[in-house]
C-alpha cells in the first residue's frame, strides 16, 4: 500500500515537472501590420513579418525554443531569415543555436560575440557561464547601428553603451512606431544593471533618452521584462531612475558608505510598486551607488538574502 502510494507520489511529480517545462505560454501581441510582441518565458520577443519574410528581435531560453518556433510560426510560417540578439544574457540567445542552425542570421553587438565565447563571471548571480558553442553565436557583429530595409521599413538596432550590459542595443522600427529597448527597459519592475558585465545606471538613463528622442505619444515600448509600454511608460522610468540616482548622490555627499544608504531608503517612494518582483530595493540601490561611484562590479551586501532571478 504504503509503496504503491509512494509510486503514485512519484509520478505525480514527475508529471509535475514536465507540466513545468511545458507550461510556458506564449502571448502574441500585434503592434502594426507588419510587428508584433511574444511573450513567453525570458525577455520578450519582437517579430517583423511581411512580403520580405520575418525575422526577430532576442530567441528566449534555450530549453523552450521548440515551443517557441511553434507560437512565432502561428503567426508566420515562412523561416526565420535574421536574429538580432539586444543582449548575451541566456534569457534572450537561448534559441541562438535551434533557430541559427535551421538558417537564421544570427546578428548582434560585437561585445555579445565577445562575452558569449568567452566564460562570464556574475557576482550579482554568483554563477559562471561557460562559452556559448559555435553555433549560437553572431556571426554578423555591428559597432555603431544597423538596418534591416524589410517588411517596407527601415528598422535599426542603435547601439547603447554600458547601460544593463557593455553590448546592448535598442531596435527602432519608424513606420510601426515601435522601439524594442530589451533589458534596457524593465516595465513595471525595477531593472537589472549587470555592473559586472559592464553595466550601469547612467547608461540606462542614455537609452533611455535615446529611444525617448525618437518616440511621440503613440510609440509602443517593447521591454526586455514586463508588460508592453507606451511612451509615457517609458518616460516615468527615466524620471525615476534620474531622481534615485539624485536621491543616492546627495545621501554620498554627506558621506554615506553604501550599507548607510540603503538603511536610508532613498528608493522608498518606489519600493512598493517596482521592488517586490524581482529585483529588490537593496539591489537597486546598489546598482545605482556602484554606478555614481565608478565600481564596475556587483558589491553582495553582508546580510543580503539571496535571491533566484
Ligand atoms: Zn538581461
Amino acid at each position: 500500500m504504503k509503496a504503491l502510494l509512494f509510486v503514485a507520489l512519484f509520478f505525480a511529480s514527475i508529471n509535475h515537472l514536465f507540466a513545468q517545462d511545458k507550461a510556458v505560454e506564449f502571448s502574441t501581441f500585434q503592434l502594426s501590420d507588419t510587428v508584433y510582441m511574444l511573450k513567453g518565458r525570458g525577455g520578450n520577443i519582437g517579430i517583423s513579418t511581411g512580403e520580405d519574410g520575418l525575422y526577430i528581435i532576442d530567441d528566449q531560453l534555450r530549453p523552450i525554443t521548440d515551443q517557441l518556433l511553434k507560437a512565432i510560426r502561428k503567426i508566420s510560417n515562412k523561416p526565420i531569415r535574421f536574429v538580432i540578439n539586444t543582449h548575451y544574457h541566456a534569457d534572450h540567445v537561448g534559441g541562438n543555436e535551434t533557430i541559427g542552425n535551421a538558417g537564421a542570421v544570427l546578428i548582434a553587438h560585437e561585445n555579445i560575440r565577445k562575452r558569449m565565447t568567452t566564460e562570464q563571471v556574475s557576482i550579482f548571480m554568483n554563477n559562471t557561464t561557460p562559452p556559448y558553442p559555435k553555433g549560437a553565436l553572431p556571426v554578423v557583429t555591428f559597432n555603431d547601428r544597423l538596418s534591416l530595409h524589410l517588411n517596407g521599413e527601415t528598422a535599426t538596432a542603435y547601439y547603447v553603451a554600458n547601460g544593463h550590459t557593455d553590448g546592448d542595443s535598442i531596435i527602432h522600427f519608424p513606420v510601426s512606431n515601435v522601439i524594442h529597448m530589451g533589458d534596457m527597459f524593465f516595465n513595471g519592475l525595477y531593472p537589472y544593471v549587470d555592473l559586472d558585465a559592464g553595466g550601469s545606471m547612467q547608461g540606462l538613463v542614455a537609452a533611455a533618452n535615446l529611444a525617448l528622442s525618437m518616440a511621440d505619444e503613440s510609440t509602443r515600448i517593447i521591454p526586455g521584462h514586463g508588460p508592453l509600454g507606451m511612451t509615457e511608460d517609458l518616460k516615468n522610468y527615466r524620471d525615476y531612475l534620474v531622481q534615485a540616482g539624485a536621491n543616492v548622490q546627495t545621501l554620498i555627499d554627506e558621506g554615506m558608505d553604501l550599507v548607510q544608504i540603503i538603511a536610508a531608503e532613498p528608493t522608498r517612494e518606489w519600493d512598493e510598486s517596482l521592488g517586490k518582483t524581482w529585483i529588490t530595493p537593496a539591489q537597486f540601490v546598489t546598482f545605482i551607488y556602484n554606478s555614481l561611484k565608478g565600481i564596475q562590479h556587483y558589491t553582495p551586501l553582508p546580510v543580503e538574502e539571496t535571491e533566484e532571478g
